[in-house]
């Protein structure tokens, strides 16, 4: 079996920092990725508050950097999902796609994923017209009608994106007011195209072979009224991609795993770093530093065991 001082779990801005610190520190590390690199900040249409670009910067660009950046000083990525994760005595076995690996430490930085709404319609229409990623199907929506549903900054923000293609974009929220930062709420209030359904919550998607409508109930009245849409995204939150290490370590009750300051678990050589962690602010600026704390930590923990 191929050895390895450290393997990272996911090529989110999390993990590829953490690539960056251990490659530059010149650990023996590999990082895997089940899919496109940069995680949930590739699948974001432009970002705005991460520092150094004035103006921002797109998403899947400043993905492409992070993964250009690590792989100059020598990190090996590798496309692969990893399967399972074992404590074999004092060391590591990572079960993946394309084969096992033992490693002495392991950064997991496996990030989170879209919560789904739950209601009647949303998976049988995924990918017919129900979307998690603005950025990835906002240009098939060209001159249609669009809802978004949530009242955070991912779903205000993407709404603002989809405003570029779409004829009409309905934002449905649960809620009177939004939660989204001022400056972004402000934009979203202004623009034409964007028509707010306050108080209330989608209780169907409905069509055919795609998606045709939403049913929404307004709350408390329970009145319901259908809505002709072409497409539905959905942004109502996250939910932890902790399965990996679920019987390792401890967990929230969301299922963010719970670690220190040093991104340590109660697993000797284990670290968590980015979204999958519990922490107050879940955002590239936070993950890359979790990244970077976690590669110097395994860095001590490595060099404590020779
Ligand atoms: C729509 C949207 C808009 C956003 N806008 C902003 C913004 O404007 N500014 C900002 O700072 N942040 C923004 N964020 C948040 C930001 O994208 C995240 O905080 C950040 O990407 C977290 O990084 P991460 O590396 O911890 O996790 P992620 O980005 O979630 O990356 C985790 C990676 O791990 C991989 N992975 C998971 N499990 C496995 C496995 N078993 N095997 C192999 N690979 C695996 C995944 O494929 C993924 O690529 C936004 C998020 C969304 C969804």
């Amino acid at each position: 079996m191929q050895e390895k001082e450290l393997v990272i779990i996911g090529g989110g801005p999390a993990g590829y920092t953490a690539g960056l610190y251990a490659a530059r520190a010149d650990i023996n590390a590999i990082l895997f990725e089940r899919g496109m690199p940069g995680g949930q900040a590739a699948t974001t249409e432009w970002l705005e508050n991460y520092p150094g670009f004035p103006g921002g910067i797109g998403g899947i660009d400043l993905a492409m950097k992070m993964d250009e950046q690590a792989r100059s000083f020598g990190l090996e990525v590798v496309t692969a999902d990893v399967e399972k994760l074992e404590r074999a005595g004092e060391v590591f076995i990572v079960h993946t796609t394309q084969g096992p690996m033992q490693t002495k430490a392991v950064i997991l930085a496996t990030g989170a994923s879209p919560q789904v709404l739950g209601v009647k319609g949303e998976s049988k229409f995924h990918g017919r017209g129900v979307s998690y990623c603005a950025t990835c199907d906002g240009a098939f929506f060209r001159d249609k009608t669009v809802a978004v549903v949530g009242g955070g900054d991912a779903a205000v923000e993407e709404a603002l994106f989809l405003t570029k293609f779409a004829a009409k974009v309905y934002l449905i929220h649960r809620r009177g007011e939004l939660r989204a930062t001022k400056l972004i709420q402000k934009r979203a209030m202004d623009n034409p195209k964007i028509e707010f359904l306050w108080h209330s919550v989608v209780e169907e998607i409905v069509g055919d072979q795609k998606v045709e409508a939403v049913k929404v109930k307004q709350v408390p009245s329970g009145e319901l009224q259908t809505v002709a849409v072409d497409g539905v995204f959905i942004y109502v939150g996250t939910r932890a991609n902790s399965g990996l290490v679920k019987d390792l370590v401890q967990t929230d009750e969301r299922g963010y795993i719970i670690t220190d300051e040093q991104m340590a678990t109660s697993i000797p050589g284990l670290f968590i770093a980015g979204d999958v962690r519990r922490k107050p602010l879940r955002q590239v600026v936070t993950a890359v530093a979790d990244g970077a704390i976690a590669a110097m930590e395994v860095e001590k923990y490595l060099a404590l065991r020779e």
